[in-house]
């Protein structure tokens, strides 16, 4: 199996690739491309997702910063939308910043705490075509909850996708030696 860096230079090397795809099939399918924004943001996202499916080894740096990305993510939103605040009505408990920094950090940990026991044992349902699916619909649907522009969401969900099943191939027909690709022995 491909390590990290094997991963993450594919992905470097795909993502020109995936943007002249996706500008040649807007224009055939007249559907907008995302803003110019978004497709500099998505090669962060690109390589992020062709690495993703790894998050299942247990002790993996890669797992933990995922999980802080996570994590932080969720107290930036939560602590400028609070999101949890308005749907329990708690608006007159969380009025300052430091009460709405406190329920973020906590709302932001319970999180982190979920997706350390949810995450499944390695090689097993994350290294999946149905899991690249979920994936690619996880990031859609999140990108367009937070910002509702349609666009932007169906590239960042699609390229997301892309990038997981790029892992996969990778792991499926590719194996290391000395620092080597070699195609496995099919059998
Ligand atoms: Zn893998």
């Amino acid at each position: 199996m491909p390590n990290f860096n094997t991963h993450v230079n594919f992905a470097v090397l795909f993502y020109p690739l995936i943007v002249i795809f996706y500008e040649f099939f807007s224009k055939v399918l007249n559907y907008p491309l995302p803003t110019k924004e978004i497709i500099g943001l998505g090669f962060l996202i690109f390589w992020i997702s062709a690495d993703i499916p790894d998050i299942d080894h247990v002790h993996s740096t890669f797992r933990k910063i995922i999980k802080y990305l996570i994590i932080s993510i969720i107290i930036y939103f939560e602590f400028n939308r609070g999101y949890i605040i308005r749907l329990f009505k708690l608006e007159t408990v969380f009025y300052s910043y430091s009460m709405k920094i406190l329920e973020s950090t906590f709302i932001g940990i319970l999180v982190g705490r979920l997706i350390e026991y949810v995450i499944p044992k390695h090689r097993g349902p994350l290294h999946t075509i149905w899991s690249a699916f979920i994936y690619g619909l996880v990031v859609f649907s999140g990108y367009y909850f937070l910002f509702l522009i349609m666009k932007n969401a169906l590239f960042l969900g699609i390229i997301s996708a892309i990038g997981y099943l790029l892992h996969l191939i990778l792991d499926k027909f590719y194996y290391e030696k000395n620092g080597n690709l070699r195609l496995k022995n099919r059998r």
